[in-house]
């Protein structure tokens, strides 16, 4: 049995990393599904051909994609922001952060 307090305390807590997570995907650069898209399709080039520290793969992502420059530029700055600066780090580093903050989390 839990202190009385407690699960209040819990709640709270819960409210405010769901706040905390609903500020983070204000920020999204594209739609959460287009940001799936795009790190699936980036760790199967990642996966299969290792990274060139470099971010050739999300290169390629993003023009089979057809983001615009300004998408993409979005894209990256948010990329960079969350750790991740070549292919490697952004399909750990960002895609964490994305997974731990999307709706479907
Ligand atoms: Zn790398």
């Amino acid at each position: 049995m839990g202190r009385p307090g407690e699960s209040e305390r819990k709640a709270k807590l819960k409210a405010w990393r769901e706040g905390e997570r609903q500020k983070a995907r204000a920020l999204y650069p594209l739609t959460e599904l287009r940001l799936g898209e795009f790190f699936s399709a980036l760790e199967v080039l990642r996966s299969g051909h290792g990274c060139f520290h470099d971010l050739r793969h999300s290169l390629r992502v993003i023009q089979a994609m057809g983001l615009t420059e300004s998408e993409t530029n979005s894209l990256l700055n948010w990329c960079n922001e969350h750790g991740g600066y070549c292919d490697c780090e952004i399909a750990a580093n960002t895609f964490m952060h994305w997974h731990e903050t999307r709706a479907g989390a």
